[in-house]
Formats: structure tokens, C-alpha cells, sequence
């Protein structure tokens, strides 16, 4: 990075942000594939060991490449650092080791990401953190959930796959009130839509997974937040590992140059796509927070420059017309992932969030008629023609 990237526009700092030439100057960024780094001698090397020194010394600890990855992103969520993490999972679990402790508790929302929930239940409870589940968009029922060892507040907006908004403001408010972190996963919005440390959250977590990588590759996370709560995430990473790859990370690295367009175009598919679905007859209920009659639609309008790209969908007959909706389709991707350019679908109910409880999915508003589709990139008219074949075969 030639300039102060403070000083740069977002868009550029995308493309230009967090990068330095090696001593080749190569125009596009080096990957440093290496799992080691080596010293001009015994001396030096125990300098770097006992911090003496800083630089690379082994990947686990830090790689110019994915330190690449984590400035650029540091900088356009505004926060101070970024950690890199090997998925968003680990990302989630780092920021969960890092501040928690046995006998500490967490609000969280009720429909955040499968795995979160499962995470927490599952394997978190183990360690004595104690969770509650509140519905997303219930500023009192955060409030009444606090208690006296509430340390975390854990929340994803826009919710997968409903599309509730979460107040970020509000939220921020009653987590300084209680002095618990706010932790945002911000995977479906991605900084180009939204940035929710401006809007009090301590720490971003995110599945790069997704929009970051844009095309479906790579695994991938990452925690963002000040630089005092990012050193306790980097303690957990350098000592447990779940770190990201210097090949994902480069992936990820020009994931971001074209995020925006990507994001702008995603965004415009799904909302030509919800329009459509909200006018067909056999469509019964469409959530996509850019229609006006949502819920969130305001607070999204406040909060986000703009809707995402996820959309989801209810068909009269349960989950048998859901699937036959599914398995009509012919060019649409059967699978559970999202943010890539293909379109995806899927049945939240019997996939993604078939591993909770029935009550926990009635709770969430997971009905068994319900598709999400993470629309792509692919022109509009086709992924209309595509999910009317499936809709037609109801
Ligand atoms: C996919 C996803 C995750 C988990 O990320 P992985 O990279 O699959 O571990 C977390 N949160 C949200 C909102 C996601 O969509």
C-alpha cells in the first residue's frame, strides 16, 4: 500500500487497501505459501521468539498474505483489526474462547446460523456458559434476557433465512448498559452494506465463506474490532490454530476488489426476484427485507445500503410441495451454501436447520413450505424461468 488507506475512498481501499510489494513488485498479490519463515541466525531467531523482534516466524502466528486479507478487511468494516480465522465457525468459536469463561452468559439471537446454535448449545454449555435465546427483532426481550453475568450479546442481521433486522443502535445501547460485548455476524451483508461497528457493535465476525470469496471456493472467516479485543482473539488463534490458509486468504484478498459490484448486483437480482414471488399465485409469504411490507424494512433502510441477496419464500403444502418446488427446478444449485454467483436453494428445514428442535424451528419461523434462494449473478430472466418451472409443478 502506497498511500495512507485511511485517506482512500472505501471503493479503492478494496481494491488498493492493506497490501505491500514484496521485494519481486508484483502487481497482483503474492500468495506466500510457507509454513515457516527462516532467520539470519541463532541469535536473531531467539530475538524473534522471545518478541524481541516481531516478523514472521511461522504461519500459525502470522502470514504476510493473510495479514494482507486482514488489513483490507479491517479497513473497510472501520475497525482497527482484523483476525482471519480457518471458516466462519472458527471465527465465532474465537471470539466465544477469547472473552467467555465458565459461569458467563450469553444473549443470543434465536435464528442465527445453524452451526452457531448448535456451537453453543452443543459444545459451549459444556465449559458453563449458559445461553438464552431471544427472537431477533424484540428490543425487550434482550433487555429482560440480561443478567448479571451476561458477558456477550450475539447477534446475525439479516437473519438466515428470514431476513429479520436487528436493531444495531438499540442493541449496542443495551449491551454498554450491561456491559456485555456485542458481537455482529455480519456475513450477509459484508462492510459494502453494512458496517456495524459504526453502529456501537464491539466485533464483526464473518463466514468470508460466503460473499467475501463470491464465487465458492474457499473456507474461510474473520473477526474484526478494536485492537485490544482482536490481541485476546489472536491469543486463542496463535495458541489453538484455527488460522486461515495464505491460499485461501489470497482468494479472499481478491474477493474483496469486486465485492461491491457484487454485492450491488446480488442485490438488484434478489430484489427484482422478491417482487416477482411476492406477485405469483402460488407463493404464499416472500421475507426479503426489501419489500416494504416487512418488518425490518425500515431499520434495513437505516442500517444497510442496500437488501443482500438472500430471499425466502413459503408454498402452501409443507414440505412436500417445498421439495417438489426444489427438485422441479433444473438450473438452480441444490445446495446449502450462498454469496457465490450461482443461484442456490434450499429447505431450511430439512437442511441447514434440520439439527434444531422443532420448537426451536417453529420459534424461528421456519415453516416445513419454506425455500431460501441465494440468488446469483446469473441474468434475472433465467432464475425467474428456473423457479417457475418449479413453481408450476405445483
Ligand atoms: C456460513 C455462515 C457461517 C459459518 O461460516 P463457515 O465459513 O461455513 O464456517 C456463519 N454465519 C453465517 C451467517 C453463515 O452464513
Amino acid at each position: 500500500m502506497d498511500k495512507d488507506s485511511s485517506k482512500l475512498q472505501p471503493d479503492t481501499i478494496a481494491i488498493r487497501g492493506g497490501y505491500q510489494r514484496s521485494h519481486e513488485n508484483e502487481h497482483s498479490e503474492a500468495m506466500f505459501l510457507t509454513s515457516s519463515y527462516v532467520f539470519e541466525n541463532a541469535a536473531t531467531a531467539a530475538k524473534y521468539f522471545s518478541n524481541e523482534l516481531q516478523g514472521n516466524v511461522y504461519s500459525r502466528y502470522t502470514n504476510p498474505t493473510v495479514r494482507s486479507f486482514e488489513q483490507r478487511l479491517a479497513a473497510m468494516e472501520e475497525g482497527e483489526q482484523c483476525v482471519a480465522t480457518a471458516s466462519g465457525m472458527a471465527a465465532a468459536l474465537s471470539v466465544i474462547m477469547a472473552f467467555l469463561q465458565s459461569g458467563d452468559h450469553v444473549v443470543c439471537s434465536q435464528d442465527v446460523f445453524g452451526s452457531t446454535r448448535v456451537m453453543m448449545d452443543k459444545y459451549i454449555t459444556k465449559f458453563g456458559v449458559t445461553v438464552t435465546y431471544v427472537p431477533l427483532a424484540n428490543l425487550d426481550a434482550w433487555r429482560s434476557a440480561i443478567q448479571p453475568n451476561t458477558k456477550m450479546m450475539f447477534c446475525e442481521t439479516p437473519s438466515n433465512p428470514m431476513s429479520e433486522i436487528a436493531d444495531l443502535e438499540a442493541l449496542s445501547a443495551i449491551a454498554k448498559q450491561s456491559d456485555a460485548l456485542f458481537v455482529v455476524d455480519n456475513c450477509f451483508c459484508t462492510p459494502v452494506l453494512q458496517k456495524p461497528l459504526l453502529w456501537g457493535a464491539d466485533i464483526v465476525v464473518h463466514s468470508a465463506t460466503k460473499y467475501i470469496d463470491g464465487q465458492g471456493r474457499c473456507l474461510g472467516g474473520a473477526v474484526v474490532g478494536s485492537a485490544e479485543l482482536m490481541e485476546q482473539v489472536v491469543g486463542f488463534l496463535r495458541a489453538a490454530g484455527p488460522t486461515l490458509s495464505a491460499f485461501n486468504a489470497w482468494v479472499f484478498l481478491k474477493g474483496l476488489e469486486t465485492l461491491r459490484v457484487r454485492m450491488q448486483a446480488h442485490s438488484a437480482n434478489a430484489a427484482a426476484l422478491a417482487e416477482w414471488l411476492n406477485a405469483h399465485p402460488k407463493v404464499t409469504k416472500v421475507y426479503y427485507a426489501g419489500l416494504p411490507d416487512h418488518a425490518g424494512h425500515e431499520l434495513a433502510k437505516k442500517q444497510q445500503s442496500d437488501f443482500g441477496g438472500v430471499v425466502s419464500f413459503c408454498v402452501n403444502g409443507g414440505q412436500e410441495a417445498a421439495w417438489q418446488v426444489i427438485d422441479s427446478t433444473k438450473m438452480l444449485s441444490l445446495t446449502a451454501n450462498l454469496g457465490d454467483t450461482k443461484t442456490t436453494i434450499v429447505h431450511p428445514a430439512t437442511t441447514t436447520h434440520g439439527r434444531l428442535s422443532s420448537e426451536a424451528r417453529a420459534a424461528a419461523g421456519i415453516v416445513d413450505g419454506l425455500i431460501r434462494v441465494a440468488v446469483g449473478l446469473e441474468d434475472i430472466i433465467d432464475i425467474k424461468a428456473d423457479l417457475e418451472l418449479g413453481l408450476s409443478a405445483l
